[in-house]
């Protein structure tokens, strides 16, 4: 990038939920953003407000097959996150998260631009070792439901540390734990959208188990604080770094806390816990406290009132 000019970044998945707030938090910066989706769990709603901007360019395409384009960095995003929808064809997820890492790197590498790979802490599994920290190897189903995502995810991290070390590829990789909030779809199917949904229209709240599973929930404004960190504070450094907030709850306190912020009068019920569910998440984020001085800010309550700000305003239109 000469002097003067703004930064390009190209965004893959940038109509999904975190893509959308990270292309919008880029164009806020001041760079260029050209954001590739498919459209498979995003939507354009949520890159309207980003057209009319003249640095902000769209294109539909699907990043198992190569794409080209002259970028100074490269945001990967592209993959459904929900289970719903990366269980809805898993053999497609798989090659989203293998040949989309492929043709990225391979572009990453002929234009020499830095790439950042959102991992997931599906790496980790079903934890033994809590809080996971990055240097736990995780323990994962290598042939269940989630595996197409798992193992999918955990490929794509070995091929970008096998780039770093082969070609000298400058990479991130951060490992995101939950995140919630607006531009969720709302047939996500994850946890907070649904226990919202479902408040705000007086349906029952459906746990999956007896809801003494937990997991730690980041808001979105954080986790792009996050994102941007991790490409643009940590030097040398590939990571892999944990992205996301260490306060661990379970799934019956959401349950409780989302009825309490809405006023629902939704009933809780329990219903089968699908296979290789994790029974417990909790990032250690040291690594990233250290190395760019990045910690999330917002608490659950206020983070929960602004998602079910943005629901209500969808369920009233
Ligand atoms: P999302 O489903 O809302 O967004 C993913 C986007 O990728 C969608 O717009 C989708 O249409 C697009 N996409 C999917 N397959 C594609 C393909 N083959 N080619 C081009 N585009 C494709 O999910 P999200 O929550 O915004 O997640 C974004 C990324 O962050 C994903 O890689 C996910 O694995 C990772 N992540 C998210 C979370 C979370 O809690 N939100 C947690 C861990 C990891
Ligand atoms: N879950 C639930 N009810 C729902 C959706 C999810 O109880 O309507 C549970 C799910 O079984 C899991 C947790 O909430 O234990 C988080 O699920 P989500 O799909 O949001 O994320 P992930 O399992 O990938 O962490």
């Amino acid at each position: 990038m000469s002097k003067g000019i703004a930064k390009r970044i190209l965004v893959t998945g940038g109509a999904g939920f975190l893509g959308s707030h990270l292309c919008a938090a880029l164009l806020e910066k001041g760079y260029e953003v050209l954001c590739l989706d498919n459209f498979f769990s995003g939507r354009k709603a949520n890159i309207v407000p980003l057209l009319s901007n003249p640095f902000f360019e769209l294109a539909r395409h699907d990043i198992t097959f190569p794409y080209s384009a002259e970028v100074d960095e490269i945001y990967n995003l592209a993959c459904p996150a929900s289970p719903v929808h990366y269980q809805f064809d898993p053999v497609q997820t798989v090659k989203t998260c293998v040949h989309g890492a492929i043709n990225l790197l391979d572009l990453a590498a002929r234009i020499k631009a830095r790439i950042l790979q959102a991992s997931t802490s599906e790496v980790y599994g079903n934890p033994e070792e809590h809080p996971q920290k990055e240097s736990y190897w995780g323990r994962v189903n290598p042939i269940g439901i989630r595996s197409c995502y798992d193992e999918g995810k955990r490929c794509a991290e070995t091929l970008f540390f096998d780039f770093h070390r082969q070609y000298d590829l400058p990479i991130k990789v951060v490992r995101i734990f939950n995140t919630y909030g607006p531009n969720m779809s709302t047939n996500d199917g994850r946890v907070v959208s649904n226990f919202i949904l479902q408040a705000l229209n007086g349906e029952d709240i459906t746990i999956f188990g007896d809801g003494s599973q937990t997991r730690s929930f980041c808001y979105v404004t954080d986790l792009i604080d996050g994102l941007l960190a991790a490409m643009e504070r940590s030097g040398e450094s590939p990571g892999p770094f944990n992205l996301g907030n260490p306060e661990e709850f379970t799934i019956l306190e959401l349950a409780e806390r989302v009825i309490s912020i809405t006023g629902s009068k939704s009933k809780i019920v329990f219903r089968p816990l699908p296979s290789d569910d994790p029974r417990q998440r909790k990032p250690d984020i040291t690594v990233a406290k250290n190395t760019f001085q990045w910690s999330p800010k917002v608490k659950l309550d206020d983070g929960l009132k602004e998602t079910a700000r943005y629901f209500r305003e969808i369920v009233r239109s």
